[in-house]
């Protein structure tokens, strides 16, 4: 079986073909600009690059190109474009209309219009490659993939906000949590490789990248997680403010004059590490200001740490007891020291990385010392497989 695997932001689409009898990607792609001058898409497959640089000036035009591409005599990888069985989109918010993934219909379409209220640059810019598809490969099937949906197990004493119930009732103010089609791969690729069912699972998992989120799993389900109503909650990220008190939000709006729109945008794209430091919102950049003595990039670099300590901490005394802490995203994958950081401190409960084990970088390894009372480990994520794993399941399922 194929699946083609779309995943739109606002004037991007990234793509990956699978041959899902290997789980193997055939192709991936990439089309930026799209609707802005200078729209192109690149494919890779294998070493090899194909690019196109032409006008694309919606998202039904930038798909059409992408099919061009997976069927080009030369640069694709099929001959025709009815050898794709399913199409899987990654959706973000689905609200709690949606606590699994979902053959697109009129149900799923009206949750997604929905909830668009809270994801307003995401959920429409997933929906135009959603019609696109529809439009230009009429009668495959349409599979949506929520980073909400794996979060909707969590219990109203995790996803309640302390403000008066009635804005839950009347507007649906409540933590969603985001990321959950990473934390949902993470949470079955960690039972495989302890050799648990996953319904016996318990972990926490450690979703650090560009945007970061820690999710407290217990039996195999998401219970609590730190981004929100929006991904601005939680963890300081690269350029998101993460936690604070909202106090700040209504000062700076009275004392600066900043309007609800520029608000969201200084939380958004102005904060985070990238703030604090003034430096950058990649943790490779800070890494390097900090070894140079820039006290800034240090600062944003023990904020983060911090934050994570306290969420990896509470989550565990929330659930009880913890089979494995996991790390996985860019940085989680790749930064050996930050990782090292937020760990530290845990020695006291009889948790600790084992240095040598802990030199590395990806793939799927347990860092911690052998008589570590909680494994530590590093597990690679990969969300679009998991898009890929849920579309062929939902097809088979409806045949
Ligand atoms: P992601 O959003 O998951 O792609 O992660 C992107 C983040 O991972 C960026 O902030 C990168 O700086 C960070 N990252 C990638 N490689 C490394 C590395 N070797 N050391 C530290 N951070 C890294």
């Amino acid at each position: 079986m194929k699946i083609l695997v779309i995943n739109c932001g606002s004037s991007s689409l990234k793509y990956q073909l699978f041959n899902m009898d290997k789980e193997e990607v055939m192709v991936k792609g990439l089309v930026e600009r799209i609707g802005i001058e200078g729209s192109r898409l690149i494919q890779e497959k294998d070493d090899d690059k194909y690019i196109i640089e032409e006008s694309m000036k919606d998202h039904t035009e930038a798909v059409s190109h992408v099919f061009n591409a997976l069927v080009d005599k030369e640069n694709g990888v099929i001959s025709e474009l009815s050898e794709i069985d399913a199409v899987g989109h990654r959706f973000v918010h689905g609200g709690e209309k949606i606590t699994a993934s979902s053959i697109i219909n009129d149900e799923v379409k009206d949750a997604i219009n929905e909830y668009t209220k809270f994801a307003p640059l995401h959920n429409p810019a997933n929906l135009m490659g959603l019609k696109a598809c529809e439009e230009l490969l009429p009668g495959t099937p349409n599979v949506a993939v929520f980073d909400t949906a794996f979060h909707q197990t969590m219990p109203s004493k995790t996803f309640l906000y302390g403000i008066d119930y009635k804005y839950y009732e009347e507007d649906g103010i409540r933590k969603y949590g985001f990321h959950g089609t990473s934390h949902k791969f993470i949470t079955n690729k960690t039972a495989e490789l302890l050799g648990k069912d996953v319904e016996d699972l318990n972990i926490i998992s450690c979703h650090l990248g560009n945007g970061s989120s820690i999710t407290a799993i217990k039996n195999g389900k998401s219970y609590d997680t730190s981004m929100g109503l929006t991904p601005l909650e939680g963890l300081i990220m690269g350029t998101r403010s993460g936690d604070m008190d909202p106090a700040v939000i209504t000062y700076l709006m009275e004392n600066k004059n900043i309007s609800p729109k520029d608000m969201e945008n200084l939380l958004n794209k102005e904060s985070g590490v990238y703030g604090v430091s003034g430096v950058s919102s990649d943790f490779r950049d800070l890494e390097d200001s900090a070894k140079e003595g820039n006290e800034r990039a240090q600062i944003a670099l023990d904020i983060f740490q911090t934050r994570a300590k306290r969420y990896i901490a509470g989550y565990m005394a929330e659930i009880g007891s913890v089979d494995a802490i996991v790390f996985t995203g860019g940085i989680g994958e790749n930064s050996i020291n930050m990782r090292k950081d937020i760990l530290d401190g845990f020695q006291q409960f009889g948790i600790e990385i084992d240095d040598e084990k802990n030199n590395v970088r990806g793939g799927a390894h347990v860092i911690s010392t052998d008589d570590s009372k909680v494994k530590v480990m590093v597990v690679a994520t990969n969300e679009e497989l998991m898009i890929a794993r849920d579309t062929k399941e939902l097809v088979e399922l409806d045949k």
